[in-house]
């Protein structure tokens, strides 16, 4: 199987591997896991931030974060399909107690001016408005980098407000590499971010939050709250430490082969590319074939290739370390002998 389906379906590398065998571990919980403080001060130096946090998932990342910053009965503005939105299960609503406020974004990126208009006035009608979150690279929009001009912006107007910003970085170092700007210029945009290991960065399991040393010790409770307070977790934060010192540049070999599939799969006639291909992720319309994003999987999975499904016409393919550019060369032949 060529397997598009997602950026998490890499599997650790023997170096990762060797890091989790040969990691000095201790109890988390106490404070005690020299592997784990280890990634998390690792972590934080590449953000800028003065601390972090290990967590076992993005989704929990995001959802201590939302807890941390807000108070139940708040607002909170996010993107129309940003994952924290679309994808984690009304958790902030659930677990938070927050409303979200949605914003219609260009390419992922919210207008400033609607963020601005979006943020509540202090009146006994209206809930206040808690937080502010940004999604980069967007996941939904296609992997696209939302600019750091965009996201200063946005966080001079946060900052005037008084709002907190959380940047949703699960692919964050991928908006890093094909921008060449750095992940802490990004970072210096929000008060606090998540980002995914297990992604890209090809660690088994993880991501990690990062703020200021305050929000990072109140985080700590919310996820003990959780049920995410983790005891012998170095086994699985060395091959963190191993992701983030070794897998960050090689991205950019991922990117090359997006664009590289994209543009094949653009002269296939019914076929066309829906987004800006800026990273990893590549959204197909099926529309103009007469398939249905559901009928075209079934077709690919016949020929040993996975994508997922991201509407009623769009299928998307994400790129990673575990697909060679023989096997992108492969979907393009195959693709092209179905049509
Ligand atoms: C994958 C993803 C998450 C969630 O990460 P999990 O580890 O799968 O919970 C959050 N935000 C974005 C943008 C993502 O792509």
């Amino acid at each position: 199987m060529i397997d598009l389906r997602s950026d998490t379906v890499t599997k650790p590398t023997p170096e990762m591997r060797q890091a989790a065998f040969d990691a000095v571990v201790g109890d988390d919980v106490y404070n005690e896991d020299p592997t784990l403080k280890e990634l998390e001060e690792l972590a934080a130096n590449k953000l800028g931030k003065e601390a972090a946090l290990f967590v076992p998932s993005g989704t929990q990342g995001n959802q201590i974060a939302v807890l941390t910053h807000c108070q139940s009965g708040q607002e909170i503005i996010l993107e129309a399909e940003s994952h924290i939105f679309y994808y984690e299960g009304a958790s902030i609503s659930a677990f938070a107690g927050v409303q979200p406020r949605t914003i219609n974004g260009t390419r992922g990126a919210m207008d400033p001016e609607l963020v601005k208009a979006a943020i509540r006035e202090d009146d006994i009608h209206l809930p206040e408005t808690g937080l502010i979150c940004l999604e980069n690279t967007h996941n939904r929009a296609g992997g696209a980098i939302v600019s750091l001009e965009n996201m200063k912006e946005i966080h001079r107007i946060a900052q005037e407000n008084n709002i907190p910003v959380h940047l949703d970085g699960a692919r964050l170092f991928n908006a890093a590499v094909a921008s060449e700007v750095d992940v802490k210029t990004y970072a210096a945009q929000t008060d606090t971010v998540q980002f995914c290991l297990s992604k890209g960065l090809g660690a088994p399991v993880g991501s990690i939050i990062a703020g200021s040393e305050d929000f990072i010790k109140k985080a700590r409770k919310w996820r003990k709250r959780l049920g995410g307070g983790l005891r012998q977790a170095g086994i699985i934060a060395a091959p963190g430490i191993v992701a983030l010192k070794t897998m960050v540049d090689r991205l950019v070999e991922d990117h090359e082969n997006a664009k590289f599939l994209a543009s094949g799969l653009q002269e296939i006639k019914g076929l066309s590319i829906e987004n800006n291909v800026d990273t990893n992720i590549i959204l197909v319309n099926t529309k103009e074939a007469g398939l249905s994003s559901k009928e075209f999987l079934i077709k690919l999975k016949q020929e040993g290739i996975l994508g997922v499904s991201f509407g009623p016409n769009t299928v998307r393919f994400t790129t990673h370390f575990d697909v060679t550019r023989e096997e992108i060369k492969s979907v393009m032949e195959k693709v092209n002998k179905l049509f």
